[in-house]
């Protein structure tokens, strides 16, 4: 019997924000999650200039959720080299919870991309999966894309209504790149860890 229900919230996080904050605290309370696991991914082979390393984005989505005690982090993925794909996160987080009933949470935007991941099918039956409202798909687009996934796949992906909250990384690097505040985009103590070690060039703000 499967009795402890925990989210896994995958993401870049460079950095993390408020949206992905919010809105994995909705789901939780929602669904009476008993906690959450941030997994930052691993650094993909062809870093792209203005990205964060893995270290950097794992001790922004540790400063994050620290004052809150039902989210927590796992470095599965960073640990490894390259790109991780989520079946094997979710195989190897199976066999160290088998206890638990997992509830893999992502954004409209990241759900619609599901038909390019590795065997989404087996990723498909290893959680629950829910979908998160985000700004820039509607919610009617975002139920006829889920349910063609559905569909295709035989699954039960549901639509989560979130707030929507028009909040993104690109645009928060963008912002310390051009010497913009972010303030209230992302938890200060994030904020000032990005300013104290000039990350996104955002040496002007300090
Ligand atoms: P980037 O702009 O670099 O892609 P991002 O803001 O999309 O960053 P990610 O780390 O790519 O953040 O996202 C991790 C997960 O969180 C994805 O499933 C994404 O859809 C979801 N997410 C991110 N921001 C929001 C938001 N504002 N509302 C709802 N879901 C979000
Ligand atoms: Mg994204």
């Amino acid at each position: 019997m499967k009795n402890k229900k925990i989210g896994i919230m995958g993401g870049t996080f460079d950095p993390i924000h408020t949206g992905h904050l919010v809105v994995a605290n909705e789901v939780l309370n929602f669904y009476g999650l008993e906690e959450i696991i941030f997994i930052p991914a691993g650094d993909p082979p062809h870093k792209k200039g203005t990205m964060a390393g893995s270290f950097d984005r794992y001790i922004m989505t540790e400063m994050a959720v620290l004052s809150n005690h039902k989210f927590k982090v796992s470095d599965i993925e960073i640990k490894k080299e390259g790109k991780s794909y989520t079946l094997n996160t979710l195989t190897e987080l199976t066999e160290k919870y088998p206890d638990a009933e997992f509830y893999f949470i992502t954004g409209t935007d990241a759900v619609i991309e599901l038909p390019s991941w590795r065997e989404p099918q087996e990723v498909l039956k290893l959680c629950r999966f829910v979908a998160v409202s985000r700004p820039g798909i509607s919610m009617d687009e975002a139920a006829v894309k889920i349910s063609e996934i559905n569909k295709m796949y035989n699954s039960s992906i549901e639509l989560f209504q979130a707030p929507m909250l028009k909040i993104s990384s690109t645009d928060i690097r963008q912002r310390f790149k051009t010497g913009k505040s972010a303030k209230y985009l992302l938890p200060e103590s994030v904020e000032q860890y990005i300013i104290k070690n000039n990350l996104y060039g955002s040496n002007d703000l300090r």
